[in-house]
């Protein structure tokens, strides 16, 4: 039997989108969404759930809604993931779910994010779910970093009755989902509003506060919690160190977006947080982060909005989507291209970026091609602005401030793949801060796992391991 095609998504025309914050994908009707649920075949060995780090019942909550009970199908979600329209909207479903439905065998895969999103949506603006506190079980817990990780860690410990409180260092909580990822990708009241049911179930979320400086892990022993979960990310940007790297007009990736998203300062003066609008916007890099910087500076009003990348379009390592989506709002992409120097005026300002053409050797330990540079190819790009996107580390504060507990020399926390357990008794860690920059739903799934582990050693009675 022929399959029947996968429903597209509208949505915003790339002309209009490139002059506005709203988001670019528009989401599916009822219509859509029955027609995509439809295509479902219920395999009575689902492997799509095999892909899914937080093993949400994807067929279950797909015959919910091709039967048009839409509450039951985001409560049969929200049995094991807290987060569903921010899941919806930014998980590499193509690389987890997805990737496992049978029918990418033969063709598209069932659009499970977006029937995930057009639930959790749905929810939002019908629905009435209750939401049950679970009865006290006595026991408190301390979440370091209130991302996908600390959330998710937090729910699911408030569910099975503990008192949990989050720290957040940032004044919003959300972590990369609310200062990193942009409003056209993942608008903030999605984010609000899924924070918002996680405090429903019991967590109580104290930001402006920094483990490490303003309390350390140990004060919160001290205080009384039993047990302390590290979800602190990796926000510590990394730099090329190159002449002119502190010029005005170079911002770290993470200082961009993060005055956009979380300080919106493309509402400048309405919201008070400037920034320089670039009408040449260099942007160092070709992961997602590099591809959601260049796009906020074509919304931000840049004429010229470029990507450099060091080695060739084959080894970007940004979603295909998302390159697509760039390319149809018009960054263009100088591939194999390396900047060696950054050129200002004489009153400290970029005027430019001084760059080498590279060529590819042989692959590297990543399995790219290493890229080398052609000696006397240098030459120069125009720009005012220059954004550097080249990937972050943890921070070492917390490793540096608590007795035991230790990072790899890279910054990673060194941490049970498994459990989460950290080489201190009682410190559990997960998502960015063990693995490095990866995504939402592997953040997720190192939250819950640990969430599993707390309860079983805290409910086993145990003392140190
Ligand atoms: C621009 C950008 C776009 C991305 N796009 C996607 C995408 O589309 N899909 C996807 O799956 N992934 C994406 N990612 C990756 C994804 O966002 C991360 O992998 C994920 O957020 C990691 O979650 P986390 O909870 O481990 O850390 P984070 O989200 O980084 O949260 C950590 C939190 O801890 C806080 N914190 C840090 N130190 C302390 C401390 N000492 N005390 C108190 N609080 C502290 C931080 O302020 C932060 O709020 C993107 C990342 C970036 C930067």
């Amino acid at each position: 039997m022929p399959i029947k095609e996968r429903t597209e998504m509208p949505v915003q025309d790339p002309k209009e989108r490139i002059k506005n914050f709203s988001q670019v994908a528009l989401g599916y009707t009822e219509e859509m969404a029955l027609n995509e649920a439809s295509r479902c075949l219920q395999c009575k060995n689902p492997t799509c759930m095999t892909g899914c780090p937080v093993a949400v019942k994807i067929p279950e909550f797909i015959k919910l809604l091709k039967e048009k009970k839409y509450q039951e199908a985001i409560d049969k979600i929200k049995e094991t993931n807290n987060l569903p329209a921010i899941c919806g909207r930014v998980c590499p479903q193509e690389h987890q779910c997805e990737a496992k439905c049978v029918l990418a065998r033969r063709g598209q895969p069932v659009a499970i994010g977006r029937l995930e999103r057009f639930v959790a949506d749905w929810e939002h603006s019908h629905g009435k779910s209750e939401v049950r506190k679970a009865e006290p079980n006595g026991h408190r817990v301390a979440v370091v970093g209130s991302g996908p990780a600390g959330l998710t860690c937090a729910a699911d410990l408030a569910r099975l009755g503990y008192q949990v409180t989050i720290f957040e260092s940032l004044h919003a909580p959300g972590g990369v989902l609310i200062y990193g990822i942009p409003e056209f990708r993942l608008p903030k009241d999605v984010v609000r509003r899924e924070v918002e049911y996680v405090k429903s179930l019991g967590v109580k979320i104290e930001t402006s506060v920094v483990i490490g400086r303003t309390l350390t892990i140990d004060d919160l022993f001290h205080d009384g919690y039993e047990a302390v979960f590290v979800g602190s990310g990796a926000g510590l940007p990394m730099f090329m160190h190159i002449p002119g790297e502190n010029l005005n007009g170079v911002y770290s990736a993470n200082e961009f977006l993060t005055r956009i998203n979380l300080m919106k300062a493309y509402e400048f003066p309405e919201f008070d947080t400037p920034i320089k609008r670039g009408k040449r916007v260099a942007v160092v890099g070709a992961g997602n982060v590099a591809m959601d910087a260049v796009r906020c500076a074509l919304r931000l009003g840049a004429e010229k909005a470029m990507i450099l990348y060091r080695r060739g379009r084959e080894e970007m390592p940004a979603r295909a989507e998302e390159v697509l989506n760039a390319e149809e709002e018009g960054v263009e992409f100088h591939f194999l291209t390396n900047p060696v120097r950054i050129l200002g005026d004489d009153k400290g300002w970029v005027t430019g970026v001084e760059c080498i053409k590279m060529q590819l050797g042989e692959p590297d330990k990543s399995g790219r091609r290493r890229p080398i540079p052609i000696p006397g190819s240098e030459f120069v790009i125009e720009a005012d602005t220059v954004i550097m996107a080249l990937g972050t580390s943890p921070n070492p504060i917390l490793a540096q401030t608590t007795e035991g507990l230790k990072a790899h020399p890279w910054g990673g926390l060194i941490a049970d793949e498994k459990t989460g357990r950290t080489t201190r008794p009682r410190v559990w860690a997960g998502g960015d801060a063990v693995t490095g920059s990866a995504t939402v739903i592997l953040a997720m799934g190192a939250g819950k796992q640990a969430a599993k582990d707390i309860h079983e050693y805290i409910s086993s009675g145990a003392q140190g391991w």
